[in-house]
């Protein structure tokens, strides 16, 4: 056994957003049995760098969805970016609709400056539709403590900003707490077929080259380390995910994982608040999964 690919939310960090003790020991047990460690995740590396700093771990990332891999020193090691006329297409058409989105780069997430305006306008729209609709759920709190992190952001004034830009794009996520309107903007991106498009969690899209994914730069990170995805554990909880649960031999599930998610998987683990990911590092390390 070589090398164990982990998710992030919903997997290693619990609903506070934080690496339990169990889980980070796990992780230093695994690099001490000469197993590599990889975060695979949606979220930029500056991002996850801060995450492990913050829990003094160093492992391999796997960051934007399969865009970025870096070393547990911090040195990129491969790259698969968006193109600018891409940017400009999609988020032209996000702000049309009065999307929320966040485009990445390693080291920034662009949002626009209205955000605040957009969920306002949705959220009223919603309620006036449905009086019911609950705006309490996890995901959701969760979601607006994100947006209104300010530390996180750069904020743009409209999609033409990004004309003037230079940077290397991964990935575009668009946010809505309406299905209709999310499920609408889905079927217009299907149609970009040199772009991938996958949901994170309930109320998102995402979009990153076809060319990479979670598995794919998981595979690409095991033969730069001289192994195989034969001897590669990876771990999730969503739709973004499954290319790496496919690929790789050990699959595991959260057991907060949907159904769709654990029907895939070889096995199911606990749950991110039960320190899931040590459970299953323990059971890879002793060779039960
Ligand atoms: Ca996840």
């Amino acid at each position: 056994m070589k090398l164990i690919g982990i998710d992030l939310d919903g997997t290693l960090l619990n609903h506070e957003k934080k690496i339990s003790k169990e889980n980070i020991n796990a992780i230093r047990d695994a690099q001490s049995e000469g197993i590599e460690v990889s975060i695979v995740t949606g979220r930029p590396f500056f991002n996850v760098k801060s995450i492990l700093e913050d829990a003094d771990l160093t492992t391999y990332v796997i960051s934007n969805n399969g865009s970025s891999i870096h070393s547990r020193e911090g040195n990129q090691l491969y790259s698969v970016t968006m193109d600018k006329k891409d940017i400009i297409e999609i988020t032209s058409f996000l702000e049309d609709r009065n999307f929320y989105y966040e485009v990445s780069t390693d080291d920034i997430i662009y949002t626009p400056s209205n955000v605040k305006e957009i969920f306002d306008i949705e959220i009223d729209k919603l309620k006036s539709a449905n009086p019911d609709t609950d705006m309490n759920s996890v995901e959701a709190k969760n979601f607006l403590k994100w947006i209104f992190n300010e530390s996180m952001f750069k904020r743009i004034d409209s999609f033409n900003d990004f004309k003037q830009m230079n940077d290397k794009f991964c990935n575009v996520l668009a946010f809505s707490f309406d299905n209709n309107k999310k499920n609408d903007a889905i079927n217009h991106f299907k149609t970009m077929d040199h772009l991938d498009l996958f949901s994170s969690s309930d109320h998102n899209f995402e979009l990153i080259n076809r060319l990479t994914s979670k598995g794919i730069a998981l595979e690409k990170l095991s033969s730069m380390i001289n192994s195989s995805m034969d001897e590669c554990m990876a771990i999730g909880d969503s739709y973004n995910d499954v290319s790496m649960l496919r690929m790789a031999k050990h699959s595991v599930a959260m057991g907060n994982a949907n159904a769709d998610i654990r029907e895939l998987c070889s096995f199911t683990t606990l749950k991110n608040d039960e320190h899931g990911v040590a459970h299953a590092i323990y059971k890879f390390i002793n060779g039960t999964i």
